[in-house]
């Protein structure tokens, strides 16, 4: 049988997935739930049995518990499980703290939700394996929490890929054993194939991957329309959707204004210094650098310029060297006696900061 395989696809994305997100942060701060049933839910037997499972743990999810649940029904199924309210602001804090771990690899990150996204990591030397490795890792070190993730040449791919080793796996797809994976993998792991059409594949005697890539396409359109065609796309593993991630910001920096103007060389430098300080905060939280320094000065007239100053590599975010250049950009175009109430400093040109190092002070 003739197969069809788009060879030309020679992206890398990565699919993460924090495994039981909620449940795993309060395992965390509180190891003593590690070993009961733990329900993230408010306890139905003190919201007259309202409430929905937000998701539990592998302890609770053996006992049949899963998201999406209803908390009475859980807890009939886990009558000695904890249950516990979510706590959202935690968890998107958490959120945030891994995505700034994100950001060190690539700026193309598409979140799916608080504990799930996908990125595009094309531009990496490094191979995919080796990327989902660093980024586990990291994420495991630096904020004690196991992920689920699948790397492969497309979105599609990789989603299916992070879902087949959970929780605490990796699963790489190429090009080479693409077909072997989706063969295995039974009908209903398929993107948008619900109960319904389940039942329909049942009866044509359609189980998994390999059965559902026999099927030609004019076939499966017939039974299934559009979702046919993709589905006969999808059992050869093709789809182009982009990862669709947030244009990354213009520029980065801050401007101060001044009640009392300044007069002398040591007040300049002063704010210079705390504006310094403040832009490479804003630019490590970002995980940025830029190739463009920009500073803006206004005097007491209203009388602004701005002057740029662009390199071949990325500034340094060095302190002190940047306020000896935003220091010698001012001697250079404002002369004594002086009257400033205005100071702005920024970065432009920025790009994703990657594993550089970054000097604070
Ligand atoms: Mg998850």
């Amino acid at each position: 049988m003739a197969e069809f395989l788009i060879t030309s696809d020679n992206r890398k994305i990565l699919h993460i997935d924090l495994d039981a997100f909620y449940a795993q942060i309060e395992i965390r701060d509180n190891p003593k739930l590690r070993h009961v049933p733990l329900i993230i839910s408010r306890d139905p037997s003190e919201s007259n049995g309202r409430g929905v499972v937000a998701t539990a743990n592998y302890a609770a999810r053996q006992l049949g518990v899963h998201s999406a649940m209803s908390a009475a029904e859980a807890k009939q199924l886990a009558p000695n499980g904890v249950f516990m309210k979510p706590n959202f602001q935690k968890y998107q804090m958490i959120s945030n703290q891994i995505h700034q771990i994100f950001h060190q690899y690539t700026n193309k990150i598409e979140p799916v939700a608080f504990d799930e996204a996908y990125l595009d990591l094309t531009e990496s030397v490094l191979s995919g394996a080796t990327l989902a490795a660093k980024l586990r890792h990291q994420i495991l070190k630096e904020i004690h929490l196991t992920s689920s993730v699948g790397i492969s040449y497309n979105k599609l791919l990789a989603k299916l890929a992070s879902e087949f080793n959970k929780p605490n796996g990796v699963t790489v797809i190429t090009e080479d054993n693409v077909l072997e994976f989706l063969s295995i993998l039974p009908i209903a792991s398929f993107r948008g194939v619900g109960k319904k059409t389940q039942e329909k594949f049942k009866v044509l005697g359609i189980t998994n991957g390999e059965q559902l890539r026999r099927m030609s396409q004019e076939a499966l359109r017939a039974q299934f329309g559009k979702m046919g065609e993709h589905l006969y796309w999808q059992a050869r593993g093709v789809h182009f959707g982009e990862v669709k991630w947030q244009r990354q910001r213009q520029s980065v920096g801050k401007e101060e204004t001044f009640d009392r103007f300044l007069q002398t060389t040591q007040e300049i430098n002063l704010e210079f210094e705390k504006l310094v300080t403040k832009v490479i905060l804003a630019m490590s939280k970002r995980s940025f650098v830029g190739r463009t320094l920009n500073i803006k000065i206004r005097d007491s007239e209203f009388n602004t310029i701005t002057r740029s100053v662009t390199q071949n590599e990325p500034f340094k975010l060095d302190k002190h060297i940047l306020i000896s250049i935003a220091q010698s950009i001012f001697d250079e175009n404002i002369d004594a006696p002086f009257s400033i109430r205005l100071l702005g400093l920024s970065f432009s040109n920025l790009q994703s900061s990657g594993f550089e190092e970054i000097t604070l002070f």
